[in-house]
Order: structure tokens, then C-alpha cells, then sequence
């Protein structure tokens, strides 16, 4: 068998691989708590789920359009009209299986060998995997912690070369909960008018989940962006449904087509009764999103305070997301070595930083969407195992 040359290139999400090892330690009578895991420890709220099962039993278990159900896109359309205060345009919406393929068709169209794409690091892993896999050359978006992990503009702006492609941006970010001022975004977008023939792929799939004050800046709000800008988001965090696989963008109208027929080269559409969750999740009341995000904060401000009162830790304050992004290099272990020492010697489940990227060296990711009970008594246990 001789695979293509171009698969050596592709990269992984560890973060799986760490939820296999803390699984399997379960299954051999350990208990672990896992933080490390990317997903709302909430169930998918009662309407969506009848939502599903009315439409299995309506009989929508066919094909529908590659690019979404209409009534699911004008529902999109809508929430993003009510939210960001923008006009977009359903034929722009392309709906698919959870936000990752959005972010495969971006990188796919726009990287080959030649190309460079920008992609943040430490940042959502599968962004640099993809770009190598394409043959472009991935420039790193270096997000440092005195910044509170938010992207300097000036920083983006200047690595642009001819050969810059495509930029990706994420607020609020996966892993360091960092979330990008509007002072900043504003700066990156006027410097981009010198560069009319970069794309920006904007992953604002945590835009519900922002604290302290802060609000989401969408980049969709920029008009002199919107023939360039790729807008990622879905519901897998928003409404707890990351099992589903449910995901849009908002595509330039220039190039939505090219996404849709990405689309039915890969999967040909979402399964039909998801996308009737989609619509009831989009249309119905959002009090248990409410509720879940002000549950992150409550767990927000437990961790972050915990992690700051462990030896050899420090924490910045995640604005967003449900992430905390400690620097452990007080502890004088590796990112990786801590990770595998809190896992196997402590029971807490986390994922080291430079599963993230290069710049996460020194870093360790806990993801707070577990409760404040097993967060706190997963710090006990971290406070034990560094007291040697
Ligand atoms: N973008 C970021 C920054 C993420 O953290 C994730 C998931 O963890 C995704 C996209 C992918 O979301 P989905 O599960 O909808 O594919």
C-alpha cells in the first residue's frame, strides 16, 4: 500500500487521544476528572432533541440541498441579524457537519504549495494540520499571555507577505479562553484595506461565551471586509450538541458556491432530521443557553483563582470560552510532562499546551465545563501531587 506523500503532513487533535487514555484508566478503576475535554457538560435542551425525532417521524430522511435547508439558513440569516446587527445573506450560508469543515474547505481553497496562511498559535490545532497538509506554509500568529492571549494586529499585519493567502483569527480562543478587543479588530481591519487580496477566516464558533463585561465582535460587522471574510460558527458549543456534527459559515458571495460544491464532493449535505434541530435550536428560547454560559462564568471565576493559588502556576483571565490557559512553568515540567503527571499520578484529565502549537510550551489547558465540585476537588488533588 503506498499512501499519498501529503498525508506525512497531516497533524491530529490530541486532545482525543487524551480523552482515550483517561477513558481507558477508567475502565481500569481509576477515577479520573476530566478537564480536558472541549465540550459543554450539558445535555442538547428538550425542543431541539423533539425537533429531531418529529422530523425522523415527519419522514425528513433524505438528501436536502448541499448548502442547508433554506428554512435553516434563513434561520441563521436571522439569529445573526438579532445578534451582530448584519444583513447576510442566506445563499452566503453554507450549513455543515460541525465547524471543522468549515475551516477544511477554507484551508483547502485558498492553501497549495507557495501559498502562506496565518493561523494562531497556541491555537485550535487542526488549523496548522490542514495548512501543512495542502502545502502551504503556516506562519504562526505568536498570542502571548501579557496580551491576555488576544492577537496583536500590528503583529498579523506585518508578516503579510505577497504570498499571504489567507488569515485566521479566533475570538474567543480555543485553548487560552483569550478574547480579542474590538480596539484591536478595528486596527487589523484598517491595515487590511492595504491588502485586498487577503481572505480572513474568522472562528467565532464561542461567541455566546464571553465574561466579564465583554462583548463578541463579529468580524461579519466590518462592510469593507464582507467580500473576504469567511465567518465560522455552529452549534456544537452554543447548545450543547458538539455530537450532532452541525456547523455554518458565512462564505464572500464570490466563493459560496465553491464551498457548496466542496460540499457535495465530501458529504453531500447534513443529515436532514440534525438540521431541524438546527432550526428549533436557532428559533426557540435560549434561556438554557443563559443558563449554561452563566454556569461557565460561576466555574470561571472558581478556577481561575484555584489555578493561580497552585505553586508553579499562574493564570491570565479568560474572557471567553470555557478554557483556562495557566503558565506551569513554575513547576519546572514540561507542558507534557505535567499533563501526563496530572493524568496518571493526580486523576485530573487536561491537554498540554503545545498540543496547541509551539508557543503553548510552558502552558497547560483546562477546560472548565465540568462542575465546581470536580473542579475543586481536582485542584486538591494537582495541590497534592506538586507537594510531592
Ligand atoms: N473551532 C474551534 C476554535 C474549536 O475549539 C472547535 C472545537 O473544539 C471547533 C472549531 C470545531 O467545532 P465542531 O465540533 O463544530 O467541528
Amino acid at each position: 500500500m503506498k499512501l499519498a506523500e501529503n498525508l506525512n503532513r497531516l497533524g491530529t487533535e490530541t486532545a482525543f487521544e487524551v480523552l482515550a487514555r483517561a477513558a481507558q484508566l477508567e475502565r481500569e478503576g481509576k477515577e479520573i476528572i476530566n478537564l480536558g475535554i472541549g465540550q459543554p457538560d450539558f445535555k442538547t435542551p428538550e425542543h431541539i432533541v423533539e425537533a429531531a425525532v418529529k422530523a425522523l417521524r415527519d419522514g425528513h430522511h433524505g438528501y436536502t440541498p448541499a448548502n442547508g435547508i433554506l428554512e435553516l439558513r434563513e434561520a441563521v440569516a436571522a439569529d445573526l441579524n438579532k445578534r451582530h446587527g448584519v444583513e447576510v445573506d442566506p445563499d452566503c450560508v453554507v450549513v455543515v457537519p460541525g465547524g471543522k469543515v468549515t475551516m477544511f474547505f477554507a484551508i483547502m481553497m485558498f492553501g497549495e504549495a507557495g501559498a502562506e496562511i496565518m493561523y494562531p498559535d497556541p491555537g485550535f490545532p487542526i488549523y496548522k494540520s490542514v495548512i501543512d497538509y495542502c502545502g502551504a506554509k503556516a506562519v504562526p500568529i505568536h498570542l502571548k499571555e501579557e496580551n491576555e492571549f488576544a492577537f496583536s494586529a500590528d503583529e498579523v499585519l506585518g508578516n503579510i507577505t505577497p504570498q499571504t493567502r489567507l488569515i485566521i483569527i479566533n475570538s474567543p480562543a480555543n485553548p487560552t479562553g483569550g478574547a480579542t478587543p474590538k480596539a484591536e479588530m478595528d486596527k487589523l481591519v484598517e491595515g487590511l484595506q492595504a491588502h485586498p487580496d487577503v481572505v480572513v477566516l474568522s472562528d467565532e464558533i464561542y461567541s455566546h461565551m464571553l465574561y466579564g463585561g465583554r462583548e463578541h465582535v463579529s468580524l461579519l460587522q466590518y462592510d469593507n471586509m464582507r467580500d473576504r471574510t469567511i465567518m465560522l460558527d455552529g452549534w456544537s458549543k452554543t447548545y450543547a450538541m458538539t455530537g450532532w456534527r452541525l456547523g455554518f459559515a458565512v462564505w464572500p458571495k464570490s466563493i459560496a458556491d465553491t464551498a457548496t460544491r466542496l460540499a457535495i464532493n465530501c458529504h453531500s449535505c447534513v443529515n436532514a432530521p440534525t438540521q431541524f434541530a438546527g432550526i428549533a435550536a436557532l428559533k426557540g428560547p435560549h434561556d438554557q443557553v443563559t443558563t449554561m454560559v452563566q454556569a461557565f462564568d460561576e466555574r470561571r471565576k472558581v478556577i481561575v483563582p484555584a489555578l493561580n493559588q497552585i505553586p508553579g502556576f499562574s493564570c491570565v483571565d479568560p474572557g471567553g470560552a470555557f478554557y483556562a490557559f495557566p503558565n506551569i512553568t513554575g513547576t519546572g515540567m514540561s507542558a507534557r510532562e505535567l499533563q501526563d503527571q496530572l493524568l496518571t499520578k493526580a486523576g485530573v484529565a487536561t491537554v498540554a499546551g503545545t498540543s496547541f502549537g509551539d508557543f503553548g510550551e510552558g502552558y497547560i489547558r483546562f477546560s472548565y465545563a465540568n462542575s465546581v465540585e470536580n473542579i475543586e476537588k481536582a485542584i486538591d488533588k494537582i495541590k497534592e501531587l506538586l507537594r510531592g
